[in-house]
């Protein structure tokens, strides 16, 4: 399977790739030859647990998923000017997992491609121009998206922001501006969207403008697996609407179901938003994406009189590949296993924090959980040393995750649908183990790993 060794890939990565390109673990990098279910394997062998992969939604290299775009790819592989039943199929199949008035498709090829594109129709159906974005928030690669996406754009090598664009604190409530340290709990989901709403005064007050589009994903994962407080969608989206913009949910990470109780994460909150931008999951790897929109939209963006094409968006192969995921989920009751594996995550790791003062909060729905680190608990100040240090002394036990967080202190869990208790229990022991570790080497100099004697279950 290999075909140079990893010093040579390594050495040619560095030869012909941008430096800039992100690769994991830097220091140490990890060479991937296969993959199966949640499981890695390295050069040498070596078998990673995933808890990071959302892409490889219902298991790396699902056999059915696999079979479906190699049958096609034998058949047929060209763009989506003619007709075919793979891509209507597709259409008809998401459709049926919207609300209703959500009834109508674009195939793209990545996130990046879906969030332009909605941008674009948000844009056209408003007549507006001005944007509110979550601060720590990621939406993509394309300039547009940068543009939109506080964690790139605010770097300090980063494109700065524009005038178009308008910052909404981020919804978290344990270390955002409105805590629940600093806040009385029901207050918090008010001040937050409160904040939405006088952003949109704001532009209609000095430009004389209405707003063109919020955007935020329904979870906030590159924001540091943030779960908004019930209600916030609803009154975000009745503020936004009242100023005439559109709102946008990226579920391009936390869509297909990884919520366990619903197919797409703004389920939760009870809200039906105007553009819905799917990706990763979709194609379980392969480059398939979409932006499902409402007619009145798709309508305004057919009155202009220009065409959509996109050469790759849409084809036979990919909504293949897309219908084979989707009949996955269903028939391995891949939500469920969600919900359940989920929260017995959630249970365990709630365990460890109450063993462990390091880690500040828990939380998550479904496969997606975040374990926070913090100095200490009454300050809630982040710990991006602990976070970082746990997760390198996991990928050298073998089992991957990643920290993220405007403060980096964050380690997020978002492993293949697949994932087993026995799967959570792998992880908790070895983290268990690594606080353990750490609490040995930290005593002789005041440790700040301190276990918890009252073990509160
Ligand atoms: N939106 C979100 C929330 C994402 O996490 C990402 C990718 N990390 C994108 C959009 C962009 O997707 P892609 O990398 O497929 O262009």
């Amino acid at each position: 399977m290999e075909q140079m060794s990893k010093d040579e890939t390594i050495a040619l990565r560095q030869k012909y790739i941008g430096k800039s390109c992100q690769l994991f673990f830097k220091q140490d990098p990890i060479k991937i030859v296969k993959a199966k279910g949640q499981y890695m394997y390295d050069e040498k062998g070596n078998v990673y647990l995933d808890c990071i992969n959302n892409v490889a939604h219902v298991g790396h290299c699902h056999p059915k998923v696999v079979e479906a775009g190699c049958e096609q790819m034998k058949l047929l592989s060209t763009n989506n000017r003619f007709l075919h039943d793979n891509i209507v199929l597709c259409a008809k199949r998401l459709v049926e997992t919207m609300p209703e008035k959500l009834n109508t498709c674009f195939f793209v090829n990545s996130g990046s491609e879906a969030n332009d594109l909605a941008l674009r129709l948000a844009q056209i159906h408003t007549g507006n121009n001005d944007v509110i974005t979550l601060k720590g928030a990621y939406h993509g690669h394309l300039t547009s998206l940068i543009d939109i996406s506080h964690y790139k754009f605010s770097l300090p090598g980063g494109t700065g922001q524009k005038s178009h664009v308008h910052l909404a604190s981020s919804p978290d409530i344990y270390r955002g501006k409105y805590n629940t340290k600093n806040h009385k709990k029901e207050e918090i989901c008010r001040l937050y969207t409160e904040e939405v709403r006088s952003i949109c005064e704001r532009v209609r007050d000095e430009k004389g403008v209405g707003i063109c589009a919020y955007i935020a994903e329904s979870l906030i994962s590159c924001g540091g697996q943030v779960i908004p407080p019930e209600n916030y969608l609803k009154e975000v989206y009745n503020h936004v609407r009242a100023y005439g913009g559109v709102c946008i949910a990226d579920e391009v990470q936390v869509g297909f179901g990884r919520v366990g109780t619903h197919w797409w994460a703004f389920q939760l909150q009870d809200v039906v938003p105007d553009i819905v931008t799917i990706g990763k999951p979709m194609g379980n790897g392969h480059p398939v994406a979409a932006v499902v929109t409402t007619e009145e939209i798709a309508e305004s963006f057919r009155k202009t009189g220009v065409e959509y094409f996109n050469t790759y968006g849409g084809n036979p192969v990919s909504c293949a590949i897309a219908n084979a995921v989707m009949d996955v989920i269903v028939e391995e009751n891949l939500m469920q296993n969600a919900l359940e594996v989920g929260e017995y995550l959630l249970d365990r790791c709630v365990e460890l924090m109450n063993r462990y003062s390091a880690i500040g909060d828990v939380r998550g729905r479904g496969l997606f959980i975040g374990i926070e680190f913090v100095t200490d608990r009454e300050s809630r100040t982040p710990d991006p040393e602990t976070a970082s240090f746990i997760n390198k002394r996991m990928k050298e036990n073998l089992i991957l995750l990643s920290v993220d967080g405007p403060d980096n202190n964050v380690i997020k869990m978002k492993p293949p649908m697949v994932f087993s208790k026995q799967n959570v229990d792998e992880v908790v022991c070895a983290l268990d183990e690594v606080f353990q570790e750490m609490e040995q080497t930290n005593s002789s100099r005041g440790s700040k790993i301190v276990e918890i004697e009252d073990k509160t279950k």
